[in-house]
């Protein structure tokens, strides 16, 4: 579409500026990007579109996994276009004020902008992603899907995380009865219970699922699969089903010690602070066990759970905040910017350091640590730790949060339908062409498909999954119809 607006001078700017690091000016270079728009608007966001050098491979958009047509909806915010920028990039992700705060960027779109790869900072793709959805909002662009022609069919999700809701609102476009399940009181998945206000704040999330049950999409919360109803009778009463649960079995650390009080899973941490924050009465909250306030914390992980647990524990204003990992800055599996940013709020990492026992009388006081150093790369490519002999010291604790990740509970004991086939990890397996489980007409997608992952994959796995529910149902009409006429 917009592909050859980047003028000569452009070129010769970033040529430049690679070969001439001293050139890289920042002032210099936000008059010399603003000058391809006539149109140019004095906001931060149009400032920041601006620098879009259109640089005809969008580098950007491959490594969006949702595809997001970002040099368009870039330049036509750079114009002051809002409204279509927002049509455009609201065509290909249902979420994206969502995933303009919580992508990490870094790793897709923004780390992979061309002039960021030039060394002269990347364009703010999700800032500016947020500003035109957020903007959208509050000139009430964004309206409840009207459906033209109801399909008497149904379709039961079981899970409100991303996966759910962007399927769902895909098939209730078409105009499908949908409902979704979730065992929790609230819709939203993650990003309601483990994604941490000041990342992403709850109103943007109820905001959502609201504009969803205007939609005519049912919420049916407090309501678990596998208790409340096992799969095939849910089956018996939908045309097609989505699992779409996540993975919540928190990986455990199995050192002496273990038994002792105030030892939490991240998820407990993170669900009793989400709560607070939603105004819920939380027991454990407010009697203090689950609060960091005034306390030493140690938080044993590297990846981003991790980095919201240690984020948390200084907004509650913990005594201290300690992150112990086993390898290095470099090896983190976190996002880099999320690790500058606890770092800048005074979390203190304690890099290549193991945890060996936990000590107290009935509560933990302290962690035993072990050094480690790095060895040879295992087979994920990273160097695998090895222990230092007699390195071992105390690490003060209060409280200990375990963040060492997550694995999916295993469903087909859960829904009491051993047929459903899962990976060696758990995953559920799926044909990768239909999306569709061991069970005709039961469909997967998100976490609970890929192990645990990003919001954005969840949405394209929700996009996805509604596509093929969509072509299963029409087949089966069809195939009904010629059974009829036979
Ligand atoms: C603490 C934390 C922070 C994260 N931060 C980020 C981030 O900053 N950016 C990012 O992109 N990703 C982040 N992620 C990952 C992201 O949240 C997930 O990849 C994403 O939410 C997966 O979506 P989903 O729809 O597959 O599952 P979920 O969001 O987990 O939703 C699954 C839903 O299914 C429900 N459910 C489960 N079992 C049943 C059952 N038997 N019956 C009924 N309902 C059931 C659950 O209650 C839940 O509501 C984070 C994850 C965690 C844990
Ligand atoms: S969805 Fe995520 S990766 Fe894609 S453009 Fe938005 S912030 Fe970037």
């Amino acid at each position: 579409m917009f592909k050859n607006i980047m003028n000569e001078k452009m070129l010769k700017f970033v040529s430049l500026n690679q070969a001439n690091p001293e050139k890289r000016d920042s002032e210099k270079r936000n008059k010399d990007f603003k000058e391809i728009y006539n149109s140019f608007i004095e906001s931060k966001a149009g400032e920041q579109s601006s620098r879009c050098s259109q640089c005809g491979v969008p580098f950007c958009q491959v490594h969006c996994p949702l595809s997001n047509n970002i040099p368009d909806w870039l330049k036509l915010t750079a114009e002051g276009r809002l409204r279509e920028a927002y049509e455009l990039s609201q065509s290909t992700n249902n979420m994206p004020e969502v995933c303009g705060r919580i992508c990490p960027q870094d790793r897709l779109c923004e780390g992979n902008c061309v002039i960021e790869q030039s060394g002269h900072g990347t364009v703010t793709i999700g800032s500016i992603e947020k500003y035109i959805t957020d903007t959208a909002w509050e000139n009430n662009w964004i309206k409840p899907i009207k459906v033209s022609k109801e399909i008497n069919q149904s379709i039961g999700i079981i899970g409100a995380g991303p996966a759910g809701l962007a399927c769902a609102e895909e098939l209730r476009k078409f105009g499908y009865q949908v409902t979704i399940y979730d065992r929790y009181d609230r819709p939203g998945g993650l990003l309601i219970y483990g994604i941490p206000n000041f990342k992403l704040e709850k109103f943007v999330v109820e905001r959502r699922t609201k504009l969803l049950k205007d939609s005519g999409i049912k919420f049916v919360n407090n309501f678990e699969i596998g208790k409340d109803m096992d799969l095939y009778q849910l089956k018996s009463i939908h045309n097609a089903i989505l699992i779409a649960t996540g993975v919540y079995k928190a990986r455990e650390i199995d050192i002496p010690g273990s038994h002792l009080k105030n030892i939490f899973p991240a998820m407990d941490f993170l669900i009793a602070s989400n709560r607070k924050g939603l105004g819920d009465k939380v027991k454990l909250f407010d009697n203090g066990t689950l609060n960091a306030e005034n306390k030493d914390i140690v938080v044993i992980g590297g990846g981003d759970t991790a980095m919201d647990c240690v984020r948390t524990a200084v907004r509650q204003k913990a005594k201290s905040v300690k992150c112990i990992y086993r390898r290095d800055r470099e090896n983190m599996p976190g996002s880099a910017r999320e690790v500058a940013n606890a770092i800048e709020e005074g979390v203190e990492f304690v890099w290549l350091t193991n945890p060996k026992k936990f000590i107290g009388e009935e509560k933990v006081s302290s962690v035993e640590v072990s050094k480690i150093k790095l060895g040879k790369p295992d087979a994920s490519g990273r160097r695998s730790p090895e222990v230092q002999e007699n390195s071992e010291y105390e690490i003060k604790a209060d409280m200990v949060i375990k963040s060492l990740g997550f694995d999916p509970e295993n469903l087909p004991k859960l829904f009491s339908t051993e047929e459903l086939t899962v990976s060696r990890w758990g995953t559920l397996k799926i044909d990768l062409d239909t999306m569709q489980t061991s069970i005709e007409g039961v469909f997967a997608a998100g976490d609970i498909v890929r192990g645990a992952s990003l919001v954005v994959w969840a949405i394209k796995d929700g996009r996805d999954a509604a596509k093929e529910i969509h072509k299963y149902l029409k087949a089966k009409i069809i195939q009904k119809n010629k059974e009829k006429a036979a």
